[in-house]
């Protein structure tokens, strides 16, 4: 068996290697970290969970532990998918370098890029970024990437998935041709193979047995459901959903619900929360200062349910979950395995329980090739699935669903609110007020969500996971929350301003828009005598 003490670390790595307790390398760390620290380029095919952030800080602490960082030209880089991941990864770099003198910066958007500037001049010896805002740093000119001299790609499998493979091999080429690179994917699509093709040099390649499809320590079950009539299944799933839960009684401590979209993942929040559970939400289209506040509450123990978009959550390191529930059969079978991997970490047990719609059977097939087993029925805890009880009506539910029931209604009586609201002053204020009470306000949420679902079902090409998928959008919103700082913004702004009054002033130079070249003396006239009456 392979020690820590074997593999040529730092002894002050080892050392706060055995302040964090790690007594043994994990598989990945112990094929990584050999190649690492004699520069070699290194792929690892490993998902989270099995330690491989480890196996690529500790030879980076090392080799970083010689030489010095200069201004505005990072030493390393470390590129990951999502805000969360890259914080997780800093907090690592935190614990290893606890007796080395090392700088880092952590730049990803929600942060003022002022902060971000001030460390970054000074010179940091690690930077760890997300693609978006990296690039947006570079392109202001602020940062030099011609110094670096590791390259670390996390969950490369993510960045496709997020379209951020231009942007990696953007950034590829802003770097050293003479770099190390450290290269990890929990799978090998062709698109990763082809990068790792171009920009790996001879890496020594080190794959680790999937986490969640060896573990047996998680059990796996699955329940078939169909709502008893289509405007009602909404609400019977989150019925069922509280049943499951209530099911797993004192042995569910805390747990993620992973929905397909972040509209559900709001409404299963919502819901969860009026019907008195600790339950609150997390996805990519929320302040970032609230995802963190949420993230922490339930690491440490706060919250007790977390509900979930498969970015937001991905990677994430709670070493101690009971359970995840898949509210949706997730649309990629990959994503299947993540999931459940947050469960029955570091050997512990844990229970994942999914519901499936007949709509989600074709996805359901493919998640049960992949891990190549069955996976367990349950009954469904409210009864035959068609003819499951919906306790809705006596539920603080009840305005929720009728709104989503009657989607046209509520419409047609927003608009005639708002025709109210321009009529003679023959209403009172109080029917306008009562024209918007907050059933309104969610009404078109919950109606979107039904009227969306099937096109969720059929999603099958790459236009329509662009659209309807949570990672793109997480992209976007990546890229507005770091736009929003950006003085290129307002650059661009101005430019599109000059554009748009450049066109303007074209048109204004020719004719009045349908007269033609005949111009109406009666127009002339008008401007002719108040300029007189100016004049005067
Ligand atoms: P990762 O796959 O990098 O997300 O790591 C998963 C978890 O394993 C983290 O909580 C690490 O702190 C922990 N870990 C990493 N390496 C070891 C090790 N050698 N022994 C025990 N735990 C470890």
């Amino acid at each position: 068996m392979t020690k820590f003490t074997d593999l040529n670390l730092d002894k002050k790595v080892l050392k706060a290697i055995a302040d964090a307790g790690y007594e043994e390398p994990t598989p990945i760390q112990a094929g990584a970290i050999p190649p690492a620290l004699e520069g070699r380029d290194v792929l690892g095919i490993a998902q989270t969970g099995t330690g491989k952030t480890a196996s690529f800080t500790l030879p980076m602490i090392t080799l970083l532990g010689r030489g010095r960082a200069r201004a505005r030209m990072p030493r390393s880089l470390v590129l990951c998918p999502t805000r969360e991941l890259a914080a997780q990864v800093a907090e690592n770099f935190d614990t290893y370098t606890k007796y080395h003198k090392l700088t880092k910066a952590l730049l990803i958007g929600g942060v003022s890029f002022k902060e971000q500037d001030q460390l970054i001049d000074k010179g940091v010896d690690v930077l760890i970024a997300t693609p978006g805002r990296l690039l947006d740093h570079f392109e202001r000119g602020k940062l030099i990437l011609s110094d670096v001299k590791i390259m670390v790609v996390d969950e490369a499998d993510r960045m496709l998935d997020m379209g951020f493979i231009p942007d990696i091999e953007k950034i590829f080429g802003m770097t050293p041709f003479t770099r190390q690179t450290l290269f990890f994917s929990a799978t090998m699509a062709p698109e990763i193979e082809r990068i790792t093709n171009t920009f790996l040099s001879n890496p020594a390649r080190i794959e680790v047995a999937r986490q969640a499809t060896s573990g047996e320590n998680i059990k796996q079950n699955v329940v078939m459901f169909k709502g008893s009539r289509r405007e009602r299944a909404a609400t019977e799933k989150r019925d069922l959903l509280r049943a499951l839960i209530d099911a797993e009684g004192e042995t569910l401590q805390n747990g993620i619900i992973f929905c397909n979209r972040k509209m559900d993942v709001d409404i299963v929040a919502k819901s969860l929360s009026k019907h008195g559970y600790d339950a609150a939400p997390i996805h990519g289209d929320l302040d970032q200062s609230k995802r963190n506040a949420t993230l922490e509450g339930f690491r440490n123990g706060e919250l007790k349910i977390l509900v979930a978009s498969d970015v937001a959550a991905r990677g994430l390191d709670v070493p101690s979950v009971t359970h995840v529930f898949n509210f949706d059969v997730p649309s990629h079978a990959e994503d299947y395995v993540h999931r459940i991997g947050r469960t029955g970490r570091a050997g512990r047990d844990g229970k994942a329980i999914m519901i499936c719609e007949p709509r989600d059977e074709k996805n359901f097939a493919d998640v049960e090739r992949l891990i190549g087993k069955d996976i367990p029925r349950l009954d469904n805890p409210l009864g035959t699935s068609s003819a499951a009880p919906s306790n809705e009506a006596a539920s603080p539910e009840a305005n929720e669903t009728k709104s989503a029931e009657k989607p046209k209604r509520t419409r047609t009586r927003s608009r005639r609110s708002s025709d109210k609201t321009e009529a003679p002053k023959t209403d009172t204020p109080k029917v306008d007020a009562e024209a918007v009470t907050p059933v309104q306000t969610e009404a078109p949420v919950d109606a979107a969500a039904q009227e969306a679902a099937p096109e969720v079902k059929e999603e099958t090409s790459p236009a329509a996971r662009e659209t309807a998928s949570e990672p793109r959008q997480d992209t976007r919103t990546e890229r507005r929350d770091d736009k929003r700082d950006d003085n290129r913004d307002d650059k661009r702004a101005s430019r599109s301003r000059g554009g748009r009054g450049r066109g303007r002033s074209r048109d204004d130079d020719n004719k009045v828009l349908g007269l033609g070249d005949h111009l109406p003396s009666f127009i002339a006239m008008s401007f002719e005598e108040r300029r007189e009456a100016e004049g005067n």
